[in-house]
């Protein structure tokens, strides 16, 4: 059986004693659920979430690091800083750092094999702009997008990427994938990761989808047989919506 997974991007929101109240609310709240949940908060307040969540079984995540060890990077967080204060899990290639920060495939795949090189788990994101869906070249792309960035790994590392699927139109706008639209997407995923691998790894991959799911779509989304979660940003910056996403798990 697939993890479903359900985790929250928290971006570049909440100082510390918001992170603190958020917390607080979630630990309160927290359904028990087959799901795994996860918060990503800013790095600021990792080690503040990573030590109020100790006890929950919540993962504190982060949002991004570098692929070098160390070194001149100003500005910038490594793997062994996050696993330092407790951090598994970083997601990696999020739209957001693609767009404005100039993250390629390229330096993806290094990020993705240091991530991996300090045994952590990957959430990595990718999907398609607007114009790519309406040229209808979306499948072409996000296949390059995996290609580039994570068929290099061997087969035994799949066990430790999660992919989310995050259609660029989607993300922030209110503008949802339609149900047919995640299935049909998140089965091309599976289908290639099997064609490249074996139908074994891919059935074995949890496939989020990510883009403006909130408490009243994300039981029809989530209730898709290739969707296995979300990657959620706005709705998991409020402890009620967050919690009623997690309790559209089945
Ligand atoms: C995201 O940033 O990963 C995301 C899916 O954001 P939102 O839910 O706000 O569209």
């Amino acid at each position: 059986m697939r993890k479903k997974i359900v985790a929250g991007n928290w971006k570049m929101n909440n100082d510390l004693g918001q992170t603190e109240e958020l917390l607080s609310k979630l630990l309160k709240k927290m359904p028990d659920t087959e799901a795994e949940v996860m918060v990503a908060p800013a790095f600021t307040n990792l080690r503040v979430a990573f030590d109020t969540l100790s006890q929950s079984p919540v993962e504190v995540i982060a949002q991004n690091m570098h692929f070098a060890e160390n070194g001149a990077y100003t500005g910038e967080v490594s793997a062994e800083m996050l696993k330092s204060v407790g951090i598994q899990t970083v997601i990696l290639g999020h739209s957001e750092r693609r767009a404005y920060f100039n993250e390629t495939d390229e330096t993806l795949a290094k990020k993705v094999d240091t991530a991996l090189q300090h045994d952590m788990t990957i959430v990595f994101c990718f999907g398609e702009e607007l114009e790519d869906r309406k040229a209808g070249k979306h499948f072409d792309l996000v296949e390059s997008q995996l290609k580039k960035a994570l068929f290099h790994l061997k087969a035994s590392a799949w066990k430790s990427i999660v992919l989310a699927y995050e259609p660029v139109w989607a993300i922030g706008t209110g503008e949802t994938a339609s149900p047919e639209q995640a299935q049909e997407m998140h089965k091309f995923i599976r289908e290639t990761i099997a064609s490249n691998y074996s139908e074994k790894v891919a059935d074995g991959v949890s496939i989020l989808y990510g883009g403006s799911v909130k408490p009243d779509n994300a039981k029809e989304i989530f209730s898709q047989p290739d969707v296995d979660g979300g990657l959620i940003g706005g709705a998991s910056l409020k402890a009620k919506d967050f919690i009623s996403i997690i309790e559209a798990v089945q």
